[in-house]
């Protein structure tokens, strides 16, 4: 890259933030700007459901980096400013303080927003999402002792605050569409557990719900099932999924399809402009098609990808993605996708479940975990995962044989 190049990134999320120090860290020492239509520096979003809401942590220390960072690399980080349009024909980024900032790479880092109720009453004040600072910093004072919670959504979000605002002695109620708890991410015998332990902590339940309308006064006070059932509530938490922030891209005539389309350089239809983190719809060459993921470890991960290949250095992108959740006590992590797997081997330790996903052709393609000490084998498996190796299900399912032990034969 010639040292007048300009690096341009918008969105300062984990993805685009990582990018940026990428950049630096590659040795680029031409321009970066990292445009965040938010008003805070890049801060880390796990926190929010779990350490934030438990009171463990602070807001301020949610920061991805420290407070001189940006200033020390040469990084100009504009908060508070969107971008509005993107001019390709001139390589230019069009800012909503009528700034144009031209670029000779674009990153498309916008992430994905929360999904909004659409049934009468959900513009109340109370019925809440939450997706960044300010909205956990809202949440984090309506749970306290004595509060009634309803949750819109069995998915991660529901599942995280259920568990936090039980610790603040709030009695809370999640109600799910679906038949089961976190149904695309999580496989059924795992997410059974993470019910059991809610059902556990005093969490109720409404299965298979559809919601008609949430009503109150001048503040969210009930809840309407179709069903005819009512449930009374302080607050509302919805946690009903997230959408890609697209429109951008969209505007600008770039492919789009639940997702920015990117290939396997996380090079968008237009060879100047790359997409990383929950934005970016990417071919996957373990999975053999495409996948668009929300978690930590992808936006990290593709955010120093991008910044790499926005340098020309032209790698594929392969990672084997990785999550976790923390409930209470429990830990959950999966490693892999498990629904593309044809069949399961359950290995059952005295504090832990491990299930290990197959293709049919016997290649482990995923990994998932709840209880204590898995995480180490969790880790072990997404190496195997990255290799595509065939293992035996006897083994696999034999507490007594090491997963390390696998890795190694399977090395030799
Ligand atoms: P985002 O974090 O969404 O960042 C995109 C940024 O771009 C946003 O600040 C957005 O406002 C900004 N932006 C959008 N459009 C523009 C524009 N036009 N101009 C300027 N700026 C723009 N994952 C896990 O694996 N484990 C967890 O335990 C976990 N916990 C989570 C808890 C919560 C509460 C949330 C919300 C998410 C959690 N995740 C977790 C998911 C993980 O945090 C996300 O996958 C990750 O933050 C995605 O990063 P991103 O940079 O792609 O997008
Ligand atoms: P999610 O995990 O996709 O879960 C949404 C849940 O709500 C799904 O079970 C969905 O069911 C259900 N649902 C959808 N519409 C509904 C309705 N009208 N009524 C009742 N239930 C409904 O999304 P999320 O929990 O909202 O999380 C938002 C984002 O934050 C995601 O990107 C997520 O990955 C991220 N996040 C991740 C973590 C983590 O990885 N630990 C933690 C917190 C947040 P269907 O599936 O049947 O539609």
């Amino acid at each position: 890259m010639p040292s007048d190049a300009h690096m341009v990134i918008v969105g300062a999320g984990l993805a685009g933030a990582r990018a940026s120090a990428e950049l630096r860290e590659a040795g680029f020492d031409g321009a970066i700007t990292l445009i965040a239509n938010e008003p805070h520096a890049p801060y880390d979003r796990p926190p929010l459901s779990k350490a934030v809401l438990l009171k463990e942590k602070a807001l301020g220390d949610c920061a991805l980096f420290g407070d001189t960072f940006f200033a020390d690399h040469a990084i100009d980080l504009k908060l508070a400013v969107s971008v509005v349009g993107i001019d390709r024909a001139c390589r230019a980024a069009l800012l909503d303080n009528g700034e144009r900032i031209g670029y000779s790479r674009l990153l498309l880092a916008t992430g994905a927003s929360p999904r909004t109720l659409s049934v009468p009453g959900s513009e109340l004040p109370g019925v809440v999402t939450l997706r960044t600072v300010d909205d956990a910093r809202d949440l984090a004072t309506r749970l306290h002792h004595g509060q009634r919670v309803a949750i819109i959504g069995g998915g991660f979000i529901g599942l995280e605050v259920a568990s936090s605002a039980i610790a603040a002695g709030c009695s809370v109620t999640v109600i799910e569409a679906g038949e089961r708890l976190l149904m695309r991410a999580v496989p059924q015998e795992i997410a059974a557990r993470i019910e059991a332990r809610h059902r556990k902590a005093g969490v109720q339940f409404r299965f298979g719900a559809q919601l008609a309308a949430i009503a109150g006064a001048s503040a969210a006070e009930e809840v309407r099932l179709a069903d005819g059932e009512v449930i009374h509530c302080d607050t509302v938490v919805v946690g009903i999924g997230a959408v890609p922030r697209t429109a951008l891209a969209q505007a600008a005539g770039l492919d789009v399809a639940e997702g920015i389309v990117v290939d396997d350089h996380l090079c968008t239809s237009d060879h100047d402009i790359f997409a990383a983190g929950d934005v970016c719809s990417f071919p996957h060459p373990l999975y053999g098609r495409r996948v668009r993921l929300e978690c930590w470890k992808n936006a990290d991960d593709q955010g120093r990808h991008a910044a790499r290949n926005m340098l020309g250095e032209g790698l594929r992108y392969r990672e084997v993605p990785w999550f976790w959740s923390d409930q209470y006590d429990l830990s959950i992590q999966i490693a892999g996708l498990p629904a593309f797997a044809s069949h399961v081997v359950v290995r059952e330790t005295s504090d832990a479940l491990l299930l290990f996903h197959l293709s049919a052709d016997g290649s482990l393609i995923a990994a998932s975990g709840i209880g204590g000490a898995m995480g180490r084998d969790i880790r072990i498996a997404q190496i195997l995962i990255g290799r595509n190796a065939r293992l035996s299900a006897e083994e696999l399912a034999d507490p007594s044989v090491k997963l390390k032990s696998l890795l190694v034969a399977e090395t030799a």
